[in-house]
């Protein structure tokens, strides 16, 4: 057997390695979007069907396997399961997959796809977590944190720091700059920017608000304290339903920190201007939906999270070439 084919034949063994790998830690990510947002343990509780509570066997917990084998049905009681979790094991398995592919463990080593990996298992995490309820675990951030705090330094001093550098273009200098070139931007249009701009344009209602306070007062207090009570309380919760006005939050901010350190601020500016575009495409068919239903369009308020995980995801294999062939184009 040449030494051609040779090469290739353990080049599959690595990308199926990566699959499988990928595919069993998807399906404690799974555990993880699950149980972190009600405060559960990731390791002391077996599975349980959501329906009839009865314990999953460990032969049905086969990732991806288990869920098409079962047609997406518990075996005990025949309820659906949730095609979430095959899409989460698949998603994780693909995306380790591809990691190894586009970071060639001959040119990277093991270490910096690996952990690259690991990144991507944070950011599937919170991106579901934020789908669920607006919100992302602090503890899931600092291990993308930390993952990226150890890519640089494995980048740095571990392996052939030049040789990884000249490989994926991207500079110590890059990577610290990428840790501010988003995160401080969301920083300071989320908590300084809209609140002043908020404070100063849009606070109409609580104007009106308290021009209705006195009004009330004036005109009902005399007869029956409990009905200004009441009424004051539906105009609060009329101006309460309007929601935040601006859909990020510090996990965001966390998030962004995290992949520029990571990735590079070239990388880190894609994903976000990625996440952006989605986030607002998304926005404007929420806005044109609830439009359609009634006239009355709930709150529109929705987590921006997921969509800079998209963008985050897709900057991991084509940010820094996106980055390039825009520039390219301008020159
Ligand atoms: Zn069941």
């Amino acid at each position: 057997m040449s030494l051609e084919i040779l090469a290739k034949i353990s080049y599959i063994g690595i990308y199926i390695f990566a699959f499988l790998c990928g595919a069993v830690i998807g399906s404690f990510l799974n555990v993880c979007i699950l149980r972190l947002p009600l405060g559960e343990s990731l390791v002391k509780k077996n599975s349980h069907c959501m329906t009839c509570g009865a314990e999953i066997k460990r032969y049905d917990l086969i990732p991806i396997v288990s869920w098409i084998i079962l047609r997406g049905k518990c075996r005990n009681c025949g309820a659906k399961i949730s095609p979430r979790y095959m899409i989460v094991e698949s998603l994780t398995a693909v995306l380790f997959t591809l990691t190894f592919i586009k970071y060639d463990i001959s040119d990277y080593g093991f270490v910096f796809p690996m952990l690259l990996c690991f990144f991507l298992a944070a950011v599937i995490v919170v991106a579901f977590e934020d789908l669920d309820t607006k919100t992302m675990s602090i503890s899931v951030l600092l291990w993308a944190g930390a993952f990226a705090v150890l890519e640089l330094l494995n980048a740095e001093f571990l392996v052939n720091t030049a040789y990884i550098r000249s490989m994926t273009g991207v500079t110590f200098t890059d990577n610290i700059i990428g840790l501010f070139a988003v995160s401080v931007p969301l920083l300071l249009i989320g908590f300084v920017i809209t609140p002043l701009v908020y404070v100063y344009f849009l606070s109409e209602d609580h104007k009106e608000r308290r021009k209705l306070q006195r009004r009330l007062r004036a005109e009902l207090a005399p007869f029956d304290e409990s009905r200004v009570t009441a009424a004051l309380k539906e105009v609060n919760e009329r101006i309460e339903a309007r929601g935040a006005i601006y859909g990020f939050g510090m996990g965001d901010v966390v998030l962004m920190g995290a992949a520029g350190l990571m990735l590079g601020y070239k990388a880190a500016l894609t994903a976000a201007f990625i996440g952006i575009v989605l986030g607002a495409v998304y926005g404007i068919f929420l806005k044109v939906k609830t439009k359609d239903d009634d006239g009355n369009s709930e709150s529109n308020v929705f987590a921006f999270g997921p969509f800079l995980c998209i963008g985050i995801a897709a900057a991991v294999f084509i940010g820094n070439s996106l980055w390039d062939a825009y520039f390219s184009l301008l020159r």
